[in-house]
């Protein structure tokens, strides 16, 4: 049986509750796959600062890039909340390994359950049909610009390169290839010059993808459009600041933001896989956090890094049939505990 070995990060708060459902249920179906995990756990986010000072230490990238695939939790807390540049946060550990890691297209699907249609905040006849995937640059742009703070004043700088749009949007249409076919491609290229050198970049590329329809759409617009007509949408590729905003926007019409996956993705096979929540300190230890965001995660990680999409189908159907048969968390108006939400998903399976 070959032996794939996973980093695990829990991180903080509910990430811990949450990746333990994941790891208990790969466990249980990777043997009738073929698949041997080796899970190696790793202290990452507000947990490592306590043990070492800072959010990821070297010793854990390295273990990291040596990993087949990284499946996290969540990291930060107001324990670690502080406005002092000086002081390590939670958050450096999660850039430091989507720029470590070379990992820069971050992949959100968005697709609602049936089952969970009238959980969402937007109508029924809004979202059905929604099924969409955000495609975000996750290693350029604001978040990894130069940045300053004076007295009175601060500063973040946006850059983005030729290449950085060239890989990204590559990986946008290639998934799109797959889907529907289509691109939207957000940006505000009506005031930024790094837009206006996005749009010029992803039209190039589209130009060696005749079979995919291209548009493109400034990003105030498509806040607004994301909750008219979401099921307008197939994929949509967009800089890190505004894929970090729309992907949260497009996990409200699943219903809850606990339900959403994602994976990050660079040249080679290796990906993080991470739920899009936070650490949700606000219910932090009390097991009610609804797992399913992290198993979606964890299925994403079996089909795009442990070549095993046959046992990541089965964990999206093992979620549909719980989800059918009314089992609920408390984010999606149900009473059901993180564990008890793993109990019902290995049984289905
Ligand atoms: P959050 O996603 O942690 O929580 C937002 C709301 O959604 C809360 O009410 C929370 O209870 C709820 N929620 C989130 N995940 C849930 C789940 N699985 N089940 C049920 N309810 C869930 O966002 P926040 O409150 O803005 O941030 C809290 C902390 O998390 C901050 O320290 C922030 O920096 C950090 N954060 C980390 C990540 C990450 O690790 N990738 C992402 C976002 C925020």
């Amino acid at each position: 049986m070959p032996e794939v070995s996973v980093a695990l990060l829990p991180g903080d708060g509910i990430g811990p509750e949450v990746v333990a459902e994941a790891v208990r249920v790969i466990d249980a179906i990777a043997p009738d796959h073929d698949l041997a995990i080796d899970w190696h756990e790793h202290l990452m986010g507000g947990i490592s600062i306590d043990a070492h000072g800072t959010a990821l230490t070297d010793e854990v990238l390295a273990a990291c890039a040596g990993a087949d695939a990284v499946l996290l939790g969540a990291v930060g807390g107001p324990k670690w909340d502080t406005t002092d540049p000086d002081k390590p946060r939670p958050e450096q550990g999660l850039l430091g390994l989507r720029s470590g890691l070379g990992l820069y297209a971050n992949l959100r699907p968005v697709r609602p359950w049936p089952a969970l249609y009238d959980a969402s905040p937007l109508r029924r006849e809004r979202i059905e049909g929604t099924d969409l995937l955000v495609v975000r640059e996750l290693t350029g742009g604001l978040y990894f610009g130069e940045r300053g703070r004076q007295p009175d004043s601060a500063f973040d700088t946006c850059l983005y390169t030729t290449k950085e749009v060239v890989r990204l949007a590559e990986v946008g249409f290639r998934a799109a290839a797959g889907r529907r076919q289509k691109v939207t491609s957000v940006d505000k290229a009506n005031v930024l010059e790094t837009s206006r050198l996005w749009r010029e970049k992803v039209t190039e590329v589209a130009a060696g993808h005749p079979d995919i329809a291209l548009e493109h759409m400034l990003v105030d617009n498509a806040a607004m459009q994301l909750v008219s007509r979401p099921s307008d949408f197939d994929v949509i590729v967009t800089e890190n600041l505004f894929g970090d905003i729309l992907s949260d926007e497009a996990a409200m019409i699943t219903g809850s933001i606990g339900m959403l996956p994602s994976a990050s993705l660079g040249p080679g096979t290796l990906g993080l896989y991470e739920p899009v929540h936070g650490s949700a300190p606000d219910i932090a230890g009390q097991g009610i956090a609804n797992p399913i965001a992290t198993l979606l995660s964890a299925a994403m990680m079996l089909r795009y890094s442990l070549g095993a999409p046959e046992a990541a189908d089965r964990i999206d159907g093992a979620v549909e049939k719980v989800l059918g048969q009314g089992h609920r968390t408390r984010d999606l108006g149900g009473d059901l505990g993180t564990a008890a939400v793993g109990d019902l998903i290995l049984a289905a399976l």
